[in-house]
């Protein structure tokens, strides 16, 4: 299957369960996200819009560029994102906003986060093996993105202990 027939399929079967893609910049509470994290990230976050997909609900909001990202990129996001989808239909608004922005701490110590995130950054581990194959999966590039995102600012520090992600990242390549 070609990059851009795995997307097309995903599109179709994403639209069929009324998932919606949509342009962040077009959204009002995506800008003010954006106006609220760059004053969390003290201006070190300038690439909310620009250069991240977030998921509310059925919704998954990309940035303005997005259709011009590459296929295989644009569907190795969306296989995360919709994880996001599952989990909110799984455990509903409320409890999914308690549980990857509150708890047990929003910023340093986000396991509730952690966890939610963990389970769509195995997502994006499948999905990478399933179209790029062994070693793109288990590539250090790609181990080291990982555990910088669980450990960095891009999602306020979430869960600062890289050997615990090293291990969870170990733990879903030895499946594939
Ligand atoms: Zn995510």
């Amino acid at each position: 299957m070609t990059p851009e027939e795995r997307l097309a399929a995903l599109l179709d079967d994403a639209s069929s369960r009324g998932v919606k893609i949509m342009d962040k910049a077009g959204v009002w509470h995506q800008r003010l996200a954006d106006r609220f994290l760059r004053v969390v990230w003290l201006g070190r976050m300038k690439t909310y819009m620009d250069g991240y997909v977030t998921t509310f609900g059925r919704a998954i909001y990309v940035p303005s560029d997005f259709s011009q990202w590459p296929a295989l990129r644009r569907w190795q996001t969306l296989r995360h994102e919709l994880v996001h989808v599952e989990q909110y239909r799984r455990y509903g608004w409320v409890l999914m906003v308690i549980v990857y922005g509150l708890l047990p701490l929003p910023i340093g110590l986000a396991y509730g986060r952690a966890r939610l995130e963990w389970e769509a950054y195995e997502e994006t581990l499948r999905a990478v093996f399933v179209s790029e194959g062994r070693d793109a999966a288990h590539a250090p590039k790609l181990r080291m993105e990982i555990v910088r995102r669980f450990t960095g600012p891009d999602y306020l520090w979430m869960w600062p202990f890289r050997s615990h992600v090293n291990r969870w990242i170990d733990s879903a390549l030895s499946h594939f």
